[in-house]
């Protein structure tokens, strides 16, 4: 069995260790006799399986007592529509800054409540920078400001949390718990768990209390942050499979040292693949220095006629999924938590070689 270097943007690479304990686990979870899969949601041991996931998750981001974690359906795209229904119950506006694909989408759905306004955006330079903090211009009736801190298409993360006196809202979906964040900076905090958490089918959502009493009366009850917390995430039957493996996960990082650990290495990986990107003539990427994503790093090949052929020759040497998004093009190395440095290191090289054969 080999298993190979997976950059894909998601849904991601998971650590050895975790599926090798989900396999340990399948058929009979700790003696019980029967799969996490086959257990019911409001089962005693599902239940602990739930909350020590919750427990876990709130040690690792410092997650004050005033805020809920929710493990919600649907994705981070689902929140796109979850935010302004879950705010806007009082009046006011959305406010968004738009820094990419993620952003835009995120504002599409605000805007089918005729409530978005575009505080600031990166469009004015092709995407490669985020607006400054002085250039964020705020409607008088701001809800609250929604922004994407690391944009996972066009890699531009932000290098500030803005700071406007509204409640802020972030989509984390790319690099939740891959950096130590100030929880009480935000209103609300979503991420899809197939980048950075576990596998695909759960979103998590990070709200403060205060913000539950304000969604919009026609808010379906699934989408409903307030019956989320008041019912422990167990309305109707949850993702219970993703969930238990997003606690294993959890699980993992605190052994690894938290995300204070996984911050150094995660620097270091992007420092040197970017090092590597910089000193050669053959690849670039375009993000501003302060801007550029620790998460997932677009790089283009000098010559685009070379695409297909580096992209075989990397699959060969066991290094997948680098094509870049069909809306960028190129190649793109997503280096979440789980992505060891030895497969950043294998990458570098590969290109290195790459480029001594067809530079
Ligand atoms: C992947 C992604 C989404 C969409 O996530 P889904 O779970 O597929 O809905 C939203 N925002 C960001 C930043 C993402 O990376």
């Amino acid at each position: 069995m080999t298993r190979h270097f997976n950059f894909c943007s998601g849904p991601a690479m998971l650590p050895t260790a975790v599926l090798e304990r989900a396999q340990q686990e399948m058929l009979d979870y700790q003696g019980k006799g029967l799969s996490v899969m086959e257990m019911s949601h409001r089962s005693s041991d599902f239940m602990a399986i739930a909350e020590r996931a919750e427990a876990d998750l709130r040690e690792l981001l410092a997650v004050p007592d005033n805020y809920s974690v929710l493990f919600m359906q649907g994705g981070a795209t689902m929140q796109f529509a979850g935010v302004p229904l879950n705010l806007l119950g009082n009046g006011g506006t959305g406010n968004y800054l738009d820094t990419g694909i993620w952003s835009q989408k995120a504002i599409r759905e605000a805007e089918h409540l005729d409530s978005a306004h575009v505080v600031a955006s990166a469009s004015d330079n092709r995407y490669t920078a985020a607006p400054a903090p002085a250039d964020l211009s705020l409607s008088d009736d701001a809800a609250y400001l929604h922004y994407c801190e690391n944009e996972t298409i066009g890699g531009l993360q932000m290098d500030y949390v803005p700071d406007t006196g509204v409640p802020l809202v972030c989509d984390m979906s790319s690099s939740i718990l891959s950096k130590p964040i100030d929880i009480t900076r935000y209103g609300v905090i979503y991420a899809g768990a197939q980048k950075n958490i576990g596998p695909a089918g759960i979103v998590i959502v990070i709200v403060r209390n205060d913000l539950l009493e304000r969604a919009r009366r026609e808010t379906p009850t699934l989408l409903k942050w307030k019956a989320f917390a008041d019912n422990g995430s167990m309305l109707n039957t949850p993702a219970t499979y993703a969930w238990y493996l997003s606690g294993l996960v959890f699980d993992w990082l605190k052994g690894q040292g938290g995300v204070e650990a996984m911050a150094r290495i995660n620097a270091r990986k992007a420092a040197k693949l970017y090092e590597a990107i910089d000193a050669s003539g053959f690849y670039g990427n375009p993000i501003a220095p302060a801007n550029r994503s620790q998460m997932n790093i677009p790089f283009m090949l000098a010559d685009e006629a070379l695409n297909p052929v580096f992209l075989n020759e990397a699959e060969e040497a066991g290094l997948l999924n680098l094509k870049g998004h069909r809306s960028v093009g190129g190649m793109r190395a997503s280096i979440y938590n789980a992505m060891p440095e030895a497969g950043v290191d294998r990458l570098i090289e590969f290109m290195r070689d790459f480029e001594q054969r067809h530079g």
